[in-house]
């Protein structure tokens, strides 16, 4: 039977934006919006995004003076939506800056938002991620993947079209699943050689072309557990735009439980009963995922069974 319930909003998916689809079409309504002297632009260079030297960091989002001055060598700009009646642009300043050098004038310094982010306000942070994944994908894709002609921005930054053969391109997200793998009162949690001594997480990995999220969340967990899933349902998902994925997290039942690790990622991998979990993680034995994290919220839920399907 199908039980509604509210969705869940993992950190980075607070986006309030009104993405403006129907509108960024209008060549004269995206040029009203850059005019606007309200609208205010999400600078980003190399993949850092401008944040307040406090702490914790805040959001730095520019008048259109600021961003003139500091990007004169700006690149694409990419109309993200409006809220509150102010509209935001992602600005891509491409100019090589340091981590954490404080930038003139703006009262900023351009950080790595998976470090700053999760202090943030939630909203502003998932608006930055925004303005990453937009950025990022205008630097990749500045020629035509098809003939080579440099492409040129259209629909307020959401489509670069080739004047070549013209053909529209558009921004890409590269699907990944991960998954707590659950059998009766035991969940798996596996740990990777390169992950800080005591940390176990969830199996996670990339969707492949021609393939469904449950196919991918099959192979995944026999690739790197040997483990054969046979029932499992939809958690959430988190947009982690470093550069351009998107995490859509399951909860799934295995029906064994004999583990091979066999694709050389995993370093270990052990069931856990709830208690035992508990108990490591109080000890300090076991360290979980950060708590902004996806991978934190699948073994929450199951932990204070507040996820419906997880018991
Ligand atoms: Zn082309």
């Amino acid at each position: 039977m199908f039980m509604p319930r509210e969705p869940i909003v993992n950190h980075l998916a607070a986006n309030p934006l009104d993405r403006t689809a129907v509108q960024r079409r209008n060549v004269d309504w995206v040029n009203g919006v850059l005019a606007d002297p309200h609208t205010r632009y999400v600078a980003v260079a190399n993949g850092q995004n401008l944040v307040t030297m406090d702490k914790p960091a805040q959001a730095v989002f520019l008048c259109g003076q600021e961003a003139v001055h500091l990007g004169k060598r700006a690149g694409s700009r990419t109309v993200l939506g409006a809220y509150d009646g102010v509209y935001y642009v992602a600005i891509n300043m491409d100019e090589p800056k340091q981590a954490g050098e404080a930038v003139a004038l703006s009262g900023g310094r351009y950080m790595d938002l998976k470090k700053v982010g999760p202090a943030m306000d939630p909203a502003h942070a998932a608006t930055l991620a925004y303005a990453n994944a937009m950025t990022f994908w205008h630097r990749r894709h500045r020629f035509c993947g098809a003939c080579g002609t440099k492409t040129a921005v259209s629909q307020a930054g959401h489509v670069r079209r080739c004047p070549g053969c013209n053909v529209s391109h558009f921004p890409r997200t590269d699907g990944a699943i991960i998954v707590l793998i659950i059998h009766g009162d035991r969940c798996l949690l596996a740990r990777q050689a390169e992950w800080p001594k005591g940390v176990y997480a969830t199996v996670a990995g990339f969707l492949e072309p021609g393939e469904s999220l449950e196919g991918c969340v099959q192979r995944e967990v026999k690739e790197e557990t040997g483990l054969t899933i046979d029932k499992m349902i939809y958690h959430s998902s988190q947009p982690w735009p470093f550069p351009g994925s998107i995490m859509v997290g399951f909860h799934a039942h295995s029906a064994d439980t004999e583990l091979h690790l066999s694709d050389e990622e995993l370093e270990d991998a052990r069931w856990f009963t709830r208690e035992e979990l508990e108990r490591e993680v109080a000890e300090g034995s076991v360290l979980l995922p950060h708590k902004i994290s996806i991978s934190y919220r699948l073994i929450e839920d199951w932990l204070n069974r507040s996820f419906a399907e997880s018991s």
